[in-house]
């Protein structure tokens, strides 16, 4: 049975409520599926990229645990989220207290970024949900400052980054930690290769596996298409040009590099575009202060990386732009999540290089369909479309061609008669022959 409306998930009143108060008609797709499994108590292992609605969908199921099973006195979280990053711990723990406003439920959160002892609250008041990032999260364990006896749910929330990011040894010591808990939820935007595999099949305990693949439905209201660029200079230009077109009017665009992000800001400023930007080594206030702008509309373009933009949820962001493509399809995907969200149109945009044209081909595959080009009339590119499989760099036979003009010209260069050579003739000519009999 497909469930279709929040009443028949069978969700305590107050939820219900809360639900309704943030505009959330009915399930999506990933919902619908993961939410009575995980009602049931059994582990869940789901495939839901960002934008699906996967918080609310492992959210809804803990909370309504906790409710159905109140706690007798106050004590350490019965539920520990981790995630990869803070701002996706801030936003899921949001996200959690909107969703427990008619309710007496606490919930906190452990992050880097945050003094040692603004977490003191954490341990001596009562919590019922803690959202964390594993680093400081062990600090406090090792530490003997947090209590996982208590914890009956574990959820890793975007379980393929936190892979990514080098996590996998830490979550293993929080799950060892908290061995006592009945549950596991593991999300992910794919479940695709080995590593991950392996690591749920540690985790977790016969789950229920659901793969609702929204993500086609959901990429359906997200539009596509690309510009390709001579090189950096020719892609700011470009961009300039885009971020004024009047139906952009809330952008992140994605950079590769941090050095980049700092650059590029600086470029736009000077192009007349308010920009901010979100990267790695900020402090978190700066961080945070970034979101708030953009999320008030103070600010309307951000340039990130893609660590730095994990898990933001801007509801109204019109435009992803890919300033550098990112280095697979998967991230590509990621990144385009970030618009079209809940329901909206999104548009995102790739400026191309050459040698991005391997990658491009590779998202096409991934999408089932391929980017289409667009073109800027006064902005049109120079150089030739390079063909997939070159990957931008030059076929062997204009290889071959480039080393024999390279040997032609040095031949020219050796008879090239100087101006300057055939000053003072007779002197020069004697000493140089003299050069070359001594050789
Ligand atoms: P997520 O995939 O959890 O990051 O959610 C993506 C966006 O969809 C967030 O802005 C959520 O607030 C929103 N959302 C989640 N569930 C629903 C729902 N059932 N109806 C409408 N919007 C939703």
């Amino acid at each position: 049975m497909t469930v279709t409306h929040f009443s028949e998930l069978e969700l305590d009143e107050r939820l219900i409520i809360a639900l309704h108060d943030k505009g959330y008609e009915r399930p999506t797709a990933i919902q619908a599926e993961a939410i009575p499994p995980a009602m049931n108590g059994r582990d869940v292992l789901g495939s839901a990229p960002t934008g699906t609605g996967k918080t609310a969908a492992f959210l809804l199921p803990v909370l309504q645990h906790l409710l159905d099973f109140p706690r007798k006195k106050s004590g350490p979280p019965r539920v520990l989220i981790l995630t990869p990053t803070r701002e996706l711990a801030m936003q899921v723990a949001d996200q959690a207290r909107e969703l427990v406003a008619h309710t007496s439920l606490d919930i906190a959160t452990i992050t880097g970024g945050v003094a040692y002892m603004n977490h003191a609250e954490v341990f001596s008041e009562n919590q019922d949900m803690v959202v964390a990032t594993t680093g400081r999260l062990l600090q406090y364990i090792k530490e003997e400052n947090f209590d996982c006896h208590a914890v009956e749910t574990l959820i890793l929330d975007e379980a393929d980054r936190m892979l990514d990011m080098g996590f996998a040894q830490d979550i293993e010591i929080i799950s060892a930690e908290t061995r006592w808990r009945n549950q596991t939820l593991l999300f992910s935007a794919t479940l695709e290769g080995e590593a991950i595999h392996a690591f749920a099949e540690r985790i977790l305990k016969e789950p229920v596996k659901v793969e609702a693949d929204p993500s086609r439905r959901e990429r359906k209201k997200i539009l596509q298409w690309y510009y390709r660029a001579d090189d950096v200079q020719h892609k700011t230009e470009l961009l300039a040009h885009l971020l004024k077109q009047p139906d952009v009017q809330k952008s992140v665009i994605f950079v590769r590099k941090r050095e980049r992000v700092h650059e590029l800001a600086t470029w736009l400023r000077e192009a007349g575009i308010n920009t901010c930007y979100l990267e790695g080594e900020m402090v978190q206030a700066k961080r945070n202060e970034a979101v708030k702008r953009m999320m008030d509309g103070r600010i309307d373009v951000l340039v990130a990386t893609d660590v730095a933009a994990r898990g933001l949820d801007i509801i109204d962001i019109t435009h992803v732009f890919n300033f550098d493509m990112p280095r697979t399809a998967d991230t590509y995907l990621h990144r385009i999540g970030r618009t079209g969200r809940a329901g909206r149109k999104g548009t995102a945009i790739s400026l191309v290089e050459a040698h991005d044209h391997r990658l491009l081909g590779k998202v096409g595959r991934y999408l089932n369909e391929p980017l289409k080009p667009r073109v800027i009339d006064e902005l049109r590119p120079k150089t030739k479309m390079p063909n997939e499989k070159s990957n931008g760099k030059p076929s062997k036979k204009l290889l071959a061609k480039r080393i024999q003009d390279k040997a032609k010209n040095k031949e020219k260069a050796k008879v090239k008669v100087r101006h300057r050579n055939t000053k003072n003739v007779g002197k020069r000519r004697q000493a140089k022959a003299k050069r070359e009999n001594d050789a």
